[in-house]
């Protein structure tokens, strides 16, 4: 798959990232997430990588992550579409100066406006992707906004609350995925909650894979009250302390732009107050990093909800009071 996802980039572009010698940077979650992996196998696979290769907490301040682009000056980028969008300010006033050659986004819905207005402000090729840990790389959009599947590498099985086929055109309940590559551990139909459709129509991009549309994973940008007006915080910063040892499911729910509830699955024998404690610590460091410190957080007794029309578990949710 990886020759067939380079030679899918225009020429000009594969010339950019060999003047750039190749090199990658990565802001994402430096947890368990399909990029900083990818980052990790790369920094393993030979000492050479470790000087093409970097990364940075997508919690990291925004002036922390600028310098760090533009000092290393990548070929290609890795973010998240939100983290992207929290930069383009900076992306428009050139504070950011580095102009990487490719440019993936994944990890959340990315709009078409946000891809244009990147590749027109950065002059690189923009897409998108669209993958999950278990089955890595699943699609990527090509220059109409299709996500096409690496159809080589995964099949994939867009079916109904009872497990049947829906056909192409119609909407999926659930994904069921099948890795054609990992050997060491299989995942055969392997069924995530993704909201799907499958389109087989021709696309003049000149792709003959089939495209999917993907309704899931759609955590919007957050807003918080702040003495300077509003600030905005990619979601996925909010998810940090959900790996804690004894949390089953955990669940940030923003009630106003000074309050956030906090919704706990915890394992036997661990006391949910006493997590709950640990994490509110947490969260207050890490949205006073963002200049965020007038913020109420509560424990809510219920439990982790699922979303009433996707079905899908987010762990940070907006319900806001209606303006
Ligand atoms: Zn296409």
């Amino acid at each position: 798959m990886a020759l067939y996802f380079i030679r899918s980039f225009p020429f000009k572009d594969l010339i950019g990232l060999g003047l750039k010698r190749g090199k990658y940077f990565v802001i994402a979650n430096d947890g368990f997430s399909m990029s900083y992996n990818s980052y990790r196998s790369q920094i393993l696979a030979t000492p050479l990588n470790r000087m093409r290769c970097q990364s940075i907490s997508v919690d990291s301040k925004e002036e922390d992550i600028i310098t760090a682009i533009n000092r290393f000056r990548p070929a290609i980028l890795y973010a998240y579409p939100t983290t992207m969008e929290l930069l383009l300010p900076h992306i428009r006033s050139k504070a950011v100066k580095a102009k990487p050659a490719i440019m993936i986004l994944g990890g959340e819905k990315c709009s078409d406006k946000l891809r244009k207005e990147l590749s027109t402000l950065m002059k690189s090729y923009v897409f998108n992707t669209y993958g999950t840990s278990e089955a890595s790389l699943i699609a990527r959009t090509c220059k109409h906004g299709h996500l096409h599947l690496f159809a080589d590498w995964v099949i994939i099985e867009p079916v109904d609350k009872n497990d049947q086929p829906v056909p192409p055109g119609t909407s999926s309940d659930k994904l069921l995925i099948t890795n054609l590559s990992n050997f060491t551990q299989p995942f055969i139909r392997y069924e995530i909650t993704d909201r799907v459709t499958l389109h087989e129509e021709t696309c003049s991009c000149g792709n003959h894979m089939p495209y999917i549309e993907v309704e899931g994973r759609t955590d919007d940008i957050l807003e918080f009250d702040h003495p300077g007006g509003r600030v905005r915080i990619s979601p996925i910063v909010l998810t940090d302390p959900a790996d804690k040892e004894g949390i089953i499911r955990y669940q940030v729910i923003q009630k106003d732009y000074d309050h956030l509830e906090l919704k706990l699955m915890t394992e036997k024998g661990y006391s949910k107050v006493e997590l709950f404690k640990k994490i509110e610590r947490e969260l207050r460091l890490i949205l006073s990093n963002m200049d965020v410190s007038e913020i109420t957080i509560t424990l809510s007794d219920d439990l982790p909800r699922i979303h009433p029309v996707s079905g899908k578990y987010s762990m940070v949710l907006k319900d806001l009071p209606a303006q």
